[in-house]
């Protein structure tokens, strides 16, 4: 008996969430470009962009791919290079090398149109759950829940819900929750605005910091702004400890063309333009790292930039130089390219900071 009182207690919190959660949306959702179509590639290519990224950075990408590569045939046939352009910047290359491996799938399988099927959605290269659930549901309308971490803030601050949301466990339960609110939008067929309102609220409202609690749709009923628990959830557990790497990266220009090569498949960023470089330990001068790079000491070694950013738990310094080699030098891998050349390849972006220090070419003629 009190076990169904407090079901029925529970059912009517999610369907109030659900009439709160959908009226603030219609008022307060973000006018964003791939909120104007429901072209499930179109929705797709934003949520792969989305992944790791924000909003403001993703619009011009996205908006440039589209123009680019408006269809799935187009991405299917996009060669390498301009697939990595047009990712250039937005980090995490797999994604862009999976999208265009769906999209050959795609074709192949599904006769050039995005599957409506979940499980043919989510067979997709590069598509976990989260993304089949949000295509699904976006595009198709379809009640399929979404789980990231916008979404794992809002409920484990609105449901009290003090495990940490990556244990096994605690996961399922939200997935659970996730999936209980968009069947209750699904009997008004509004799947696809719950689930987006529940990723908004996230990214505007329920915040990481400081969240907005008294501007908050649901904020009657939610359990963390009741107890004063909204800084300490979600317990995402102790962060990993940041490593400190030193990477040297060698500018070598002959005859107004620079060295550079590209990086191998099946590494970080690969695939990508770069600068020589390596990674030194601080002991180690640039000047006896250049020796041992090029096998004896530059004739000139010049400092031209440090640029420090952060890979997952890594917080790198790249540290650039000028070298100035002479004919006696043995000749170093790589390719020597103009400066218009190297305008069209994709580099990573700290390497990409590298070239925006270097001046205005000095000659483009051969070495
Ligand atoms: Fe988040 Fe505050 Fe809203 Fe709760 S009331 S869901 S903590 S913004």
């Amino acid at each position: 008996m009190r076990r169904n009182s407090k079901l029925k207690t529970e059912n009517a919190k999610l369907q109030r969430l659900v009439l709160s959660l959908l009226e603030w949306f219609s008022q307060n959702a973000r006018d964003l470009p791939w909120r104007q179509t429901r072209d499930p590639y179109a929705i797709w290519v934003s949520e792969i962009m989305l992944q790791q990224t924000q909003v403001k950075t993703v619009i011009p990408y996205w908006d440039r791919w589209m123009r680019e590569l408006p269809t799935i045939q187009s991405a299917a046939r996009a060669s390498s290079a301009k697939l990595h352009k047009l990712w250039e910047g937005l980090g995490y290359y797999t994604r862009v090398r999976n999208l265009q491996r769906a999209a050959k799938q795609i074709i192949g399988q599904h006769s050039g149109k995005c599957p409506k099927d979940f499980n043919d959605i989510l067979a997709l290269p590069g598509i976990g759950r989260y993304t089949a659930g949000a295509i699904a549901s976006i595009a198709f309308n379809q009640p399929r829940p979404i789980l990231d971490g916008n979404v794992i803030r809002v409920l484990t601050r609105l449901f009290g819900i003090h495990d940490n949301p990556r244990q096994k466990k605690t996961n399922a339960k939200l997935w659970e929750l996730a999936n209980a609110l968009v069947g209750y939008a699904a009997r008004t067929g509004e799947c696809s605005p719950l689930n987006q309102s529940l990723m908004e609220l996230g990214a505007l409202v329920c915040t990481p910091r400081q969240p907005q609690c008294d501007a908050c749709p649901v904020n009657q009923h939610c359990i963390a702004r009741l107890r004063g628990w909204q800084e300490k959830l979600p317990n995402l557990g102790k962060r990993a400890k940041t490593t400190a790497r030193r990477f040297i990266a060698f500018v070598v220009e002959r005859n107004g063309r620079l060295l550079v090569r590209q990086r191998p498949a099946g590494i970080l960023n690969s695939h990508l333009w770069e600068f020589p470089n390596l990674e030194a330990p601080d002991s180690m001068t640039p000047r006896a790292l250049a020796r041992t790079f090029f096998g004896r000491a530059p004739k000139k070694l010049e400092p031209l930039a440090a640029i420090r950013h952060s890979i997952t738990r890594y917080r790198i310094t790249l540290e650039a130089y000028r070298a100035e080699l002479t004919n006696s030098h043995a000749k170093p891998d790589g390719q020597w390219l103009t400066r218009q050349q190297l305008q069209k390849l994709a580099f990573t972006s700290a390497h990409k900071q590298i070239l925006a220090h270097l001046g205005p070419p000095i000659s483009q003629s051969a070495p």
